[in-house]
């Protein structure tokens, strides 16, 4: 089991972790990374520990900084296993348009050769079980409704107790709600907390000493944001007005942690909004 992590020094805009796993009979690769430079990049580490074949990708969901690579896996040979609802933060027709965003982002050079291919060879829903040269991977969404994203999927590997967290746990950033919901994401973090991994491999950042402690740490956060929101709105306070409590956003930095804080503050007045009203969020 290989982690291949991100550049972790630059905070939230820090890039994504990927993973692989290496059986007897083929690897198993969790994650594309952000371009298809970056997919090579991934290649090129595989190889330099392994030439079975490259059997499977999982996609742990469908932001572009973890798929944005794939098109260099499948070419490779994999076969890629992930949530069908591939539109995430974006509609089907959009893909296009979140195709020229990236570009904008990591580089007409990064992006050569690009093509989509985060749509599901197999499907996975529920949860899944590889069986791979006596090696046992889970793959799973087992909580209900959207978390980070719609489309979340964890991998687990029961046998070494590590698990692959994608996106629902940051290490160096906070856990982004602005494509699923902080309901869901609590059940995911519940879900996660279950497994009791000795090892949580986060979307980005480091690997955490004590997984449990991230775990809880990004609960926390969620719980916190969720009861601010609800205080504001019982309160009257405008969602204009309970934005205003939080740190202003940097200059010129729209990804920076504060930018994402108030983007999920955001989400979480309107989500919570909604639950007092009695609506489906
Ligand atoms: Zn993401």
């Amino acid at each position: 089991m290989y982690v291949v992590p991100g550049d972790t020094g630059r905070g939230s805009e820090g890039r994504p972790n990927a993973g692989f796993i290496v059986t007897s009979e083929g690897v198993v690769v969790i994650d594309a990374l952000a371009s298809p430079a970056q997919g090579e990049q991934l290649v090129r580490t595989i190889r330099s520990v392994t030439r079975q074949p490259i059997r499977w990708l999982v996609l742990t969901h469908h932001h572009p900084d973890h798929h944005f690579g794939a098109i260099v896996l499948r070419r490779a040979g994999a076969r890629v296993l992930a949530h069908p609802d591939v539109a995430t933060g974006v509609d089907e027709q959009s893909r296009e348009a979140a195709e020229s965003a990236w570009t904008l982002v990591v580089g007409r050079a990064q992006m050569a050769g690009f093509a989509y291919a985060d749509v599901p060879d197999v499907v996975v829903t529920g949860a899944d079980t590889l069986r791979l040269g006596g090696k046992t991977i889970v793959i799973g969404h087992p909580w209900r409704g959207a978390a980070h994203t719609v489309g979340d999927l964890i991998v687990w590997l029961p046998a070494e107790r590590v698990v692959f967290a994608g996106d629902l746990l940051i290490e160096d950033g906070v856990t982004m709600v602005v494509d699923g919901s902080s309901q869901g994401l609590l059940a995911a973090l519940a879900a996660l907390d279950a497994l009791d991994a000795r090892v949580a491999v986060p979307g980005h950042g480091a690997i955490p000493a004590d997984p449990a402690g991230l775990i809880a740490r990004t609960r926390d956060y969620i719980t916190g944001l969720r009861i601010a929101m609800r205080g504001a709105i019982e309160h009257h306070r405008s969602l204009n007005r309970a934005l205003d409590s939080l740190p202003a956003p940097d200059e010129g930095r729209p990804v920076s942690l504060h930018s994402r804080e108030r983007r999920n503050a955001n989400r979480v007045y309107l989500e919570v909004e909604k639950e007092l009203m009695g609506l489906e969020p």
